[in-house]
């Protein structure tokens, strides 16, 4: 029997918020790859870490590849820190690039310390140690912080995943406006359409394959398979040249960050949960237009936030009232709000109580505290000071999920329509 030994390549923090993207160096590292003979082994990675992550630039997301440990791999590993060395934004402060190889099966603790990335902080030393005691060969690169992400990015597990297809710009376009043919991405999104997401807010009229930032990417297309990536990129036309695309595999999309939460008080600052609580009070707008609210159970209680990006998901939250039962998704931020990203209702309450109906058909109103009710049309009295309960209409529906709109959405939140797959 032959038995395979891989090499896994982890690449982290190599762009700025003024240019880069680690993708766009890792595909000039595929082509060089292919140059050379280097076969890819399964599509390159984008892995999406702890989203209240302090040095992120944007997203932060780690690259990773596996390749054949074979007589190529030193080429290969000459390649890779060469272009890390050619093409990373250094002059940024916090750009702090870290390379990591790895040859071996991905081991359960590298795993773990995977998820630990997601859910937790790791210090730069903390991952050097990590990396050293499994064996990685590890290369820093200014403070090499890149590398806490680089051992994330190349020890993931997938058991959720979906696809992203970025279409790289030609560099003396680089900080220009985008030419990219609207209309033709509403009809990618007619065409393509669950099984692409992501590419339009309709609330908002955004085009959200768009990035907003000078990085080489075009566009990016999201996807729960390659085939309609294709499809989606024959039909978006553009009007500048696309120097290169390349496909990843990643786990956004996946809820990868939420981690299901015992009750409130068990979650922590800076960590991503679902967790069932009653809603305390009704939904209320504060400056800058952000809608609050508190959730308790029997361990606590915690202020949840939708905050004013979240645009029309904010009319959703104000429909909810006292004693409503619901499911929070999201992540626990600097003012230790609950940030919500989407919501569940488990039980509405749909019970008001209201004073009674007098026989002559007109509501009672209070004859005063203790004192019972009153009708002002016929005097008819009525000693209980009890109201009644009456059902109302909600514009909630139980069981139902609601979800922040498109352009308010984190990387790893799993859309509604990825939900039922
Ligand atoms: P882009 O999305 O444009 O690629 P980014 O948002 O991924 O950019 P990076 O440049 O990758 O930003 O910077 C993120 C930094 O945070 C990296 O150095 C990465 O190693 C580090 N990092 C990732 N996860 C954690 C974590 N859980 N704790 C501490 N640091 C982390």
């Amino acid at each position: 029997m032959i038995i395979i030994n891989f090499l896994h390549i982890g690449i982290d923090d190599t762009d700025s918020p003024d240019g880069m993207c680690t993708t766009y160096l890792a595909s000039q590292i595929i082509n060089k790859f292919e140059e050379n003979g280097i076969k890819l082994q399964d599509y390159p990675r984008l892995i999406r870490l702890n989203p209240f992550a302090r040095f992120k630039t944007r997203g932060n997301g780690g690259v990773s590849l596996k390749i054949e440990n074979d007589e190529n791999a030193g080429l290969a590993k000459e390649i890779v820190l060469g272009e890390v060395e050619k093409l990373s934004m250094f002059d940024c402060d916090n750009t702090n690039p870290g390379v990591i190889f790895y040859d071996g099966e991905i081991t359960k603790e590298m795993e773990d310390y995977a998820f630990r990335a997601i859910y937790e902080f790791i210090t730069i030393e903390e991952a050097e140690e990590f990396g050293k005691s499994v064996g990685c060969e590890i290369h820093k690169f200014k403070k090499g912080r890149g590398i806490i992400g680089s051992i994330a990015a190349i020890s993931l597990p997938l058991s959720d995943y979906t696809f992203e297809l970025l279409a790289y710009r030609d560099s003396k376009n680089y900080g220009t406006e985008r030419r990219i043919n609207y209309d033709s991405v509403y009809l990618m999104d007619k065409e393509t359409f669950p099984d692409t997401f992501e590419n339009i807010d309709y609330s908002e009229n955004y085009i959200a394959i768009e990035p907003k930032t000078p990085c080489p990417v075009l566009y990016g297309i999201r996807s729960n398979t390659v085939e309609a990536l294709k499809k989606a990129k024959e039909i978006v036309e553009v009007a500048e040249p696309i120097v290169d695309w390349c496909i990843f595999k990643t786990n956004q999309h996946t809820d990868m960050h939420i981690q299901k939460a015992d009750n409130i008080s068990s979650m922590k600052q800076y960590g991503c949960y679902e967790v069932v609580g009653e809603v305390k009070n009704k939904p209320t707008v504060i400056d800058g237009g952000h809608m609050f609210f508190y959730i308790k159970d029997e361990s606590g209680e915690i202020e949840c936030g939708a905050y004013e990006p979240t645009k029309n998901f904010r009319k959703t939250v104000s429909y909810l009232r006292e004693g409503d039962i619901i499911r929070v998704f999201g992540g626990i931020g600097e003012q230790n709000t609950f940030n919500i990203e989407k919501f569940q209702v488990i039980k509405l309450n749909d019970v008001e109580y209201q004073n009674p109906i007098c026989e002559c058909g007109k509501r009672m109103a209070s004859a005063g505290r203790n004192k019972g009710f009153k009708c002002k049309k016929c005097g008819n009295k009525i000693a209980s000071d009890e109201k009644v309960p009456i059902k109302i209409d909600r514009f909630l529906e139980n069981s139902q999920f609601y979800e922040t709109p498109v352009s308010a959405r984190r990387h790893l939140s799993k859309p509604l329509c990825r939900m039922l797959l």
